[in-house]
């Protein structure tokens, strides 16, 4: 296998990375270099810079107001913007519920949902995990039961990512609590954030955001003109949105952009009267994460070409599995890395709150601390899509036959 880019390749990447250089809006590639998330507002002028050029929905076909690209051009995409510091497309809009009403939506469906969703008018939310369901998500059990040409929806969420700024949720629910397998129970809802009988409670992330939610929904009447693909036939929906979620998730471009932090830093930050940079064992360091992400590089093109022969199977593939626990492994290294580069600078900013209330002067740059709060938040890499204790079950029975 030639794992090198073609020359159109190359000449697809410069394209990508002359216009995100120069489009980019200047602010968000600043506090992003920082290592601030980004807000609700970047994520939505930035999908809509990209969207101008089709290129926000890039996994979706030229028919549905997507480019049409390969899986080779889409992977590109995703490292030349992670590597620019912008903000990540809405993962919930793009690569979960968009290419779900491609493949299993309604004409009316397509049209209402999905230009709009790719111009980020609508920001959506994913309502799987419940109290008891997570791992196990066949385990949910947040009713849904027909009366005439509603389904009236009673239950819980939870981690519900963003579901405080949402105007939409795509839910499973129980609509057949005696069906012979779970799995066979389960249906695939979109549901408005605004229908009366929902509430939404914030749980605060270690990090000090909100960025996960309780969703509780009491009485919610949803249309049947709402509903994905037959009654309980949910599951297979689901299947095939969580095969879209780990496609992507190794975000290579994203730790390749932390070890260029960690160099650049080490440049500024002294150690025993010299630059970091200079101390064999930080390069040693340096270095193994190199290799580490250029064989992650390579998994990744395999299994690129892979997915390529499987990718109308409808199920996840399994060899995603590996590229979400190595990925994010190195995503919370690299990250780790940065912050000791910080030193102690690197403490929790309410440290720094702290300092301002006593009017001490600045102990040094904010970016420190700002990377703690990223370290902290991707703790929860290795839980979200699945944690790597799952993927390592899947790797085990499905790639290496155990
Ligand atoms: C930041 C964040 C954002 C999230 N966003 C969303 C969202 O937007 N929408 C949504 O629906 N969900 C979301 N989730 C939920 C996420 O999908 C679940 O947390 C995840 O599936 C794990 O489920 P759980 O938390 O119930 O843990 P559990 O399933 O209870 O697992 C607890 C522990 O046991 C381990 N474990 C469980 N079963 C096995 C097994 N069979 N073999 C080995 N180990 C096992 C797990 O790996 C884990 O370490 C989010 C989670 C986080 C942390």
């Amino acid at each position: 296998m030639d794992l090198r880019f073609s020359a159109e390749e190359l000449a697809f990447r410069d394209e990508l990375r002359a216009f995100i250089r120069d489009k980019l809006p200047t602010d968000i590639r600043d506090r992003m270099r920082l290592g601030y998330s980004a807000e609700k507002e970047d994520t939505i002028r930035w999908q809509r810079v990209l969207n101008e050029r089709h290129w926000a929905a890039y996994m979706w076909p030229k028919e549905w107001g997507g480019p049409g690209w390969s899986p080779i051009q889409r992977m590109i995409f995703l490292e030349e913007n992670q590597l620019a510091n912008a903000p990540d497309m809405q993962v919930f809009n793009i690569t979960m519920i968009g290419p779900v009403l491609i493949q299993f939506g309604t004409d009316e469906q397509k049209k209402r949902f999905l230009p709009r969703a790719a111009n980020l008018d609508d920001w959506w939310c994913q309502g799987f995990s419940e109290p008891g369901a997570g791992s196990d998500l066949a385990a949910l059990k947040t009713a849904a039961k027909r009366v005439g040409d509603e389904y009236v929806v009673n239950g819980q969420k939870i981690w519900t990512s963003t579901a405080h700024m949402a105007d939409w949720c795509f839910c499973l629910v129980r609509t057949d609590p005696n069906a012979p397998k779970r799995q066979m129970g389960i249906t695939f809802l979109l549901i408005d954030m605004k229908t009366p009988g929902i509430t939404v409670r914030p749980i605060i992330s270690i990090d000090g955001t909100h960025h996960l939610n309780e969703v509780f929904f009491d009485d919610v009447k949803v249309p049947v003109a709402m509903r994905v693909g037959e009654e309980n036939k949910g599951w297979d929906v689901a299947k095939y949105l969580l095969g879209n979620e780990r496609t992507g998730i190794a975000r290579v471009g994203k730790s390749k952009e932390r070890i260029r932090t960690a160099i650049e830093k080490s440049h500024e930050v002294m150690q025993n009267g010299r630059p970091l940079i200079e101390d064999p064992t930080f390069r040693q360091r340096i270095a193994q994460f190199e290799v580490d992400i250029k064989a992650l590089d390579i998994t990744n093109l395999r299994v690129i070409s892979a997915h390529d022969k499987n990718k109308d199977s409808g199920k996840p593939d399994p060899l995603t599995s590996v590229l979400k626990i190595k990925g994010t492994e190195l995503l919370q290294s690299t990250t780790e890395m940065v912050m000791d580069v910080g030193g102690p600078l690197s403490m929790p900013d309410w440290a720094a709150e702290l300092q301002a209330l006593s009017n001490e002067p600045e102990l040094g740059p904010a970016w420190p601390a700002e990377t703690t709060r990223g370290y902290l938040m991707l703790r929860a890499a290795s839980i979200y899509g699945g944690t790597n204790e799952i993927m390592k079950n899947i790797v085990a029975k499905a790639v290496l036959g155990f």
